[in-house]
């Protein structure tokens, strides 16, 4: 690019060089254009791909019943909803999404969010000031450390799925004044395994400290038709503050907070995001709720989404493929080094197979990978051509002997 020949210097060039630096440790990326629905084989930039990349998971994203209901929302209450939920932006169906979600979770009332982003941000910076504690896993999600950042509570670190370092870190703080909030994402998002709930829950009831989980990855994947992690382990009643997302599984867009009324109703009166910034569109609320209707009434879609995880796993394995610590249809595939990670992705694209690579600073030193995300969507048909497509590129690479 020209310079301008004449004008003052470009105020914003030091962007330009840190994009340069990015570009020269080989992390600038471009944005993949998705030019179809997001379905277990999609086309995006020009290419037919098994769309292993998405959090699509229970392929609500592009069903009939959540499309319909999202149109009927546009006949009857239009396209937006004209303010924030204080003002004119609570219909009727976003009252009557939040009470189906609480009896969804089993909990007293639900307050739904733009995003699971503004979820977690707004709860955690609203409920805590600067004389208080936070003790929150080091691989929780972005949205939580900045509501922790927000809130300037006193941050505490404890060890990834340690509940006996948690247990520590709070024993440590047992004479200090403020409250205590311990934090935890349900399933971590680049590892794909579970948070250590139940330790987690011991240690907070033994302390006194708030129990909060964020279930991004966990909402419609774990539990009984997909109530998440406090279901899957029986802690219900133990965990006050439960964040879900309506972005992943449900597949559309937002967040929500399931706990008691008096959380709720403190939520409507200080959580930032929900205060000022405009509520979901009818549309939105209106997808969102058939989704929940799908959850109840065909649980089936939960059960098959487990089977090809199993089957992927066990065939990546089989393979000789290092899947790490998954637990969940999150599943990691470990090369080492970020650049071979970001090499490895755009040749499986190549070859029809998308999956996204990931590398440090996301994940750590040496355990960059692709991570591909099985969804109930994917036909055996799919994944046997994933496996083969991601064996065959790996053994062409060198990253699996041949
Ligand atoms: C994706 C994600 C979020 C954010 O959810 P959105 O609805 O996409 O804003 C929050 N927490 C975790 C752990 C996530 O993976």
């Amino acid at each position: 690019m020209s310079a301008p020949l004449s004008g003052p210097a470009n105020p914003l060039s030091f962007l330009t060089d840190q994009l340069n630096e990015l570009r020269a440790a080989g992390s600038f990326f471009r944005l993949r254009e998705l030019e179809s629905a997001c379905e277990p084989v999609s086309r995006a930039d020009g290419r037919e791909v098994i769309n292993l990349a998405s959090n699509n998971y229970l392929g609500l994203a592009n069903h009939p019943r959540l499309k319909e209901a999202a149109l009927d929302a546009i006949r009857k209450y239009g396209a937006g909803t004209g303010a924030v939920r204080t003002i004119t932006g609570t219909m009727a169906i976003h009252m009557e999404l939040e009470r189906k979600i609480a009896a969804f979770k089993h909990t007293e009332a639900c307050v739904v969010f733009q995003s699971g982003f503004t979820a977690n941000a707004g709860t955690v910076s609203s409920i805590l000031t600067p004389e208080d504690h936070i003790i929150s896993d080091e691989l929780n999600h972005a949205s939580i450390i900045d509501g922790c950042r927000l809130s300037r509570a006193k941050i505490h670190v404890f060890r990834h799925r340690d509940p006996a370092h948690a247990a520590e870190i709070l024993e440590g703080l047992s004479d200090q004044s403020g409250r205590k909030l311990l934090i935890t994402d349900g399933v971590f998002s680049m590892d794909g395994d579970i948070g250590p709930l139940p330790g987690l829950v011991a240690a907070a009831e033994r302390h006194g400290a708030v129990m909060m989980i964020d279930d991004a990855h966990s909402s419609g994947v774990l539990g009984r038709n997909g109530r998440g992690t406090v279901d899957h382990f029986g802690l219900h009643g133990r965990v006050q503050i439960q964040v879900g997302t309506l972005s992943k599984a449900i597949g559309v867009l937002g967040g929500y907070v399931c706990g008691s009324r008096d959380l709720i109703d403190y939520l409507y009166h200080r959580a930032r995001p929900f205060l000022f910034s405009t509520s979901h569109p009818p549309a939105v609320t209106a997808a969102c709720s058939a989704a929940f209707d799908l959850l109840v009434e065909e649980p089936e879609r939960i059960a098959i989404l487990w089977e090809n995880t199993r089957y992927f796993k066990s065939a990546l394995q089989s393979n000789g493929f290092d899947t790490g610590a998954s637990e969940t249809p999150i599943t990691p595939i470990i090369v080492g080094e970020a650049a071979v990670a970001h090499k490895y992705s755009a040749a499986l694209f190549e070859e029809g197979l998308w999956a996204t690579g990931i590398g440090f600073p996301t994940v750590p030193k040496g355990r960059a990978r692709i991570r591909a995300i099985v969804t109930a969507a994917h036909t055996r048909a799919h994944l046997d051509q994933a496996v083969e497509i991601l064996t065959r590129v790996a053994r062409r690479m060198g990253i699996l002997g041949a």
